[in-house]
């Protein structure tokens, strides 16, 4: 009877021996591998507070000012448009965790960037590119569905790591702030991120009352212009999948109440306070 129960007892012991071992072991390999498929799936963003994003870009920005890595482009016409295109667009952001930051860069190159938190960028180039206020607003709904989809900081994230930019924004260190931005302005966005843009940009475009097929018209020029093509470009790097982005914005459907407001910009007048 007693070697029964030891026997019993015995047994016991090696279930949940196995039991645990097996959920140990099971931890341990989800701890080794979530650095590449568990947590770092799409939603990496989630993994840092709005607050803590929004410090970083402060501090990123704070280093492009500081080191005159960036220059603003200080017109007044120009500040004007921005503000016309971007109220229009900014009414229309659903639950929006930003306060929006947008300035003109003075460089020549057809560009667009956002840093975390709600920073964009836009180059003087694309003003000069442009060819009308919508397509100018079609770019930054699409730069603003980056911000809204946090495209920016998973990317850092990714690149970084989530010690690096928790360490960043305790402490500040400008030398990982310098490589931070280069990633933010040298590195693109992979095609989904894109694609996901593309498809906020359109619905913002539709709200606002600005022709969604202005993304279309928009990179219609690029195909026609022979710009330098640029992998890492936000906007140059696009060249094989134009086509596909434009036959998203041709296809997609506005309501059937929908009506365009045009902008009250006089767009030659914009292009000859560039020259
Ligand atoms: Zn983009």
């Amino acid at each position: 009877m007693k070697q029964k129960i030891v026997k019993d007892l015995i047994k016991i012991l090696f279930l949940f021996g196995g039991i645990f071992a097996f959920f140990y072991v099971g931890l341990q390999l989800l701890s080794e591998d979530k650095k590449n498929s568990w947590l770092y799936s799409g939603d990496e963003a989630k993994l840092i507070s709005y607050e803590q994003e929004i410090k970083l870009g402060n501090l990123i920005d704070e280093y492009l000012i500081d080191t005159d890595e960036t220059i603003l482009l200080q017109n007044e016409l120009i500040d004007s448009v921005v503000w016309a295109v971007r109220s229009r667009l900014e009414k229309q952001i659903i639950m929006s965790e930003y306060d929006y930051k947008i300035v003109v860069v003075d460089d020549d190159l057809v560009n667009a960037f956002t840093i975390p938190g709600g920073r964009i960028y836009i180059y003087k180039g694309l003003f000069e590119f442009c060819e009308s206020a919508e397509q100018l607003a079609a770019v930054l709904a699409h730069e603003i569905g980056h911000v809204e989809k946090r495209h920016s900081v998973s990317k850092l994230i990714k690149e970084f790591g989530l010690k690096i930019l928790f360490s960043i924004v305790t402490g500040g260190d400008t030398i990982l702030l310098g490589e931070l931005w280069e990633s933010t302005v040298s590195s693109a966005f992979d095609r989904s991120n894109e694609k996901e843009a593309d498809q906020y940009a359109m619905e913002l475009l539709e709200r606002a009352k600005i022709v969604p097929t202005a993304i279309a018209s928009f990179f219609r020029k690029l195909n026609r212009e022979e710009l330098d093509y640029n992998e890492n470009m936000e906007f140059l790097m696009t060249h094989p999948h134009n086509n596909s982005r434009i036959k998203a914005s041709l296809s997609y459907e506005t309501a059937g109440n929908f009506e365009a407001q045009d902008f009250d910009i006089d767009w030659k007048r914009v292009k000859e306070a560039l020259k």
